[in-house]
């Protein structure tokens, strides 16, 4: 039997709210994070570069301050849980690939009682109330993503026969191009078209659960 893996982004896929950026939106609140932003969706910077500037942004904030906002606030994809038990059931491993940040991608799995493997970058609170970010999953050669997709999608090749991408931002567009089934929306499906990628529009995770189902892509 095949090995099959899905790779699931996290902001913005997972979690219908991006929560890297609100939680930026909402703590950043001195200095001008929306031109870091701007900045990265024109490809001026990477993310590397826009989460170094952007950590600077904040201060007096500490770690139980963000949790509860991110218990509060942040939500996943109400259709995830049910698509996550179909893979579970048929034998398909499930990994969150993910540019955000370690701690919000953590609570979140905890609320919803989700126990899943994720690669993201990690944010580190440090004692003075400043924060600081770290990549440990960067690509030296690049260096423009913080969490190269890329790689982690081509180590994966080595254990996985079949390879199932979900993604929507400007992180995903590498990686999705090395999958072999890939479910697209927002900046990634555009750009994967413009490409002449093959790629699924899904909206929700129902979509992507009927889209298994009817094409019996885990059987
Ligand atoms: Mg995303």
């Amino acid at each position: 039997m095949d090995k099959k893996l899905v790779i699931c982004d996290f902001d913005g896929t997972m979690s219908p709210k991006d929560m890297g950026y609100r939680v930026l939106k909402h703590f950043a609140s001195n200095g001008d994070w929306e031109s870091i932003s701007k900045a990265y969706e024109a490809g001026i910077i990477g993310s590397q570069e826009a989460y170094r500037k952007a950590s600077s942004l904040y201060g007096n904030v500490t770690k139980e301050e963000m949790i509860r906002y991110v218990e509060s606030q942040g939500e996943i994809d109400p259709f995830f849980p049910e698509f996550y038990t179909l893979c579970t059931s048929k034998k398909c491993d499930v990994k969150i690939v993910s540019d955000g940040l370690d701690f919000y991608i953590h609570t979140l799995l905890k609320k919803y009682g989700l126990d899943i493997e994720y690669y993201a970058n990690s944010a580190c609170f440090n004692s003075d109330k400043t924060l600081s970010i770290e990549f440990p999953h960067k690509n030296i050669e690049c260096n423009l993503c913080g969490n190269c997709k890329s790689t982690i999608l081509r180590n994966f090749r080595k254990c996985y026969d079949l390879i199932i991408y979900i993604g929507d931002g400007y992180s995903d567009i590498c990686p999705a191009q090395n999958a072999d089934l890939v479910f697209a929306k927002e900046v990634l499906y555009e750009k994967l078209k413009a490409k002449g990628k093959k790629c699924v529009y899904f909206k929700n995770f129902t979509n992507i659960y009927k889209y298994f189902r009817t094409n019996t892509i885990l059987d």
